[in-house]
């Protein structure tokens, strides 16, 4: 660090900066008593007291990584922030932004600030770890939310937007990739860098407006386009923006460049797809108002009440939201009309696909190498290297070799088709026409049969479940992603009861 810069840095983050409520200092009663009784043991306190993991991520300022307590092993994340970079970039004001709101937030949606502290190069921010990452990953792994997820996350968002307007605090970068998901699969708002604490103007009245433009392109609200101004109201059309993502798996606005998704913002140049819920249809259209005034939710206490008393939300319990459990994650299927829902019992798959829901794609499973039966194949290969195979199996593949002779490019020397068929692959509203090939090895492809290109393998373990929907429409849950398929031809069952079969087969005592 050049001398030049050093005074900067204690006008930042003055060495340790305490947190009443971290769960490092012994807890009593009084707030006051607690931080000046406790302040002593824990002056020191710095980065080599702390074990640090993996990066949990990397923001243009910082790197997040995880961390372990040496002393009371508790886990934490810590945002690293590269003091000269800050400095050179001229981005001082937002740390201290960022710690300043953090340091007035406590509720349960609202990621935790415990303390700051610095050594030469850096600042370091000791946060609550949100153990399963960002809201976005979710919505890409599933394509989009079905409605009652959605209900439950807008509700948890919501309700955080709300309390930090009661402490004085617009967010102004509310998107899927600043809500993090805890171990509970709860919502945390994170990244209060470009939030804006309101102050009084001279009449000695709260200061509804942020003058400053911040923010990311497609959640970004007319107002601050257009005025340069930001009001609590900006947060609730972000809700407007993340509730339309939810379900349709894409944000409302988005061109090609920047300066086209703005156009697009200024004009409320937005549509539905088709089989879009009508009740979420009408929430939608009530956040993204142009005029920040006439959104719902806007008008201090009694428009958050309103926006509440929305029917999108009918059924919410909001005194007991941190309470409930979360619900299991499931994309949206757009209804189509005369369809006859054939819902299987799925309980016995409830806790395996709970498992898989809440992965953070971490596991072993996903580099596929869990897949493979190694013995089946080590089975067919004789001492000297050539293969036997047994006549039986020989014969079928010969067999395989005249009647679908247009798929073996895509196979391997020995293995068996058990299923192939048309199917729509889907990923919220759209989909994509495939060929879905099943094969004993056991494989599970999708081709595009116009290019004749493998577009993709869905990786086997002991822990894929299948799920029926309904006659046409099944899922295919893997610890990474859930995939959806929708076959034309109605024998949706076929297909799930074939699957499960060769899962039987090869993981049966595990299942
Ligand atoms: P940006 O460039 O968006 O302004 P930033 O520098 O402010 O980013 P953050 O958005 O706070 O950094 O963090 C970067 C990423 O690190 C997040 O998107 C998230 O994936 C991860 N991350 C941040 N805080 C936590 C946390 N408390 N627990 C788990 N992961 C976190």
């Amino acid at each position: 660090m050049s001398s030049a810069s050093t005074p900067l840095i204690p006008k930042m983050i003055n060495g340790i900066s305490q947190r009443s409520d971290d769960p490092a200092v012994q807890t009593s009663s009084n707030s006051q008593q607690r931080s000046s009784s406790t302040h002593s043991s824990v002056k020191k306190k710095g980065v080599k007291d702390f074990e640090l993991g993996k990066t949990l991520g990397e923001g243009s300022y910082s790197t997040v990584v995880a961390a372990r307590d040496r002393t009371t092993g508790r886990e934490y994340a810590i945002k690293i922030l590269d003091k000269k970079h800050i400095i050179k970039e001229k981005k001082v004001k937002y740390v201290n932004i960022e710690k300043n709101t953090l340091n007035k937030m406590n509720h349960p949606g609202i990621v935790r600030l415990y303390f700051t502290f610095q050594d030469h190069n850096s600042l370091c921010i000791l946060l609550y770890h949100a153990k399963n990452g960002e809201l976005l990953t979710f919505i890409k792994k599933l394509g989009s939310f079905d409605l009652n997820c959605t209900r439950y996350y807008t509700s948890q968002i919501l309700a955080a937007i709300e309390y930090m307007h009661d402490q004085g605090v617009i967010h102004r970068d509310l998107k899927p990739e600043n809500i993090l998901l805890d171990e509970k699969m709860h919502i945390k708002v994170t990244d209060f860098g470009t939030a804006k604490i309101l102050g009084k103007n001279v009449a000695g009245e709260t200061d509804d407006r942020a003058n400053s433009f911040v923010g990311t392109a497609e959640y970004v609200s007319p107002e601050l386009l257009k005025e340069k101004a930001a009001c609590k109201s900006s947060d609730f059309w972000a809700l407007g923006c993340i509730l339309y993502q939810l379900i349709a798996g894409r944000p409302p606005f988005k061109g090609g460049n920047e300066y086209m998704t703005f156009q697009k913002i200024v004009h409320l140049d937005y549509t539905f797809p088709e089989g879009f819920p009508p009740v979420a249809k009408d929430l939608v259209k009530k956040l993204l108002v142009l005029n920040p005034a006439e959104r719902l939710g806007a008008g201090g206490k009694e428009g958050v009440k309103q926006l509440k008393s929305h029917p999108f939300f009918d059924g919410v319990r909001w005194d007991t939201l941190w309470q409930q459990p979360a619900p299991r994650l499931l994309p949206y299927l757009p209804p189509k009309p005369h369809e006859e829902e054939l819902r299987t019992d799925t309980s016995i798959y409830e806790e395996k696909i709970s498992n898989v829901s809440v992965d953070n794609g971490n596991s072993p499973v996903a580099s596929g190498l869990e897949a493979r039966d190694p013995f089946r194949l080590e089975s067919w290969a004789s001492t000297d290297g050539s293969e036997k195979i047994d006549p039986e199996r020989a014969g079928k593949l010969e067999e395989q070799k005249r009647t679908s002779a247009q798929w073996l490019p895509f196979l391997l020397r020995t293995e068996l088709i058990l299923r192939t068929g048309p199917i729509n692959k889907r990923k919220g509203f759209f989909s994509k026409r495939r060929l879905l090939i099943l094969t004993d090895f056991p494989r599970l492809i999708y081709v595009d049969q116009e290019k004749m290109t493998q577009k993709g393998e869905i990786y086997w373990s002991s822990r894929m479940v299948v799920e029926l929907k309904n006659k046409k429409h099944f899922f295919v849950h893997t610890p990474r992603k859930t995939y959806y398929f929708e076959d034309p031809n109605g024998t949706a069952s076929d297909w799930v009861n074939k699957i499960n079969a060769v899962l039987i087969e090869n993981y049966g005592g595990m299942l």
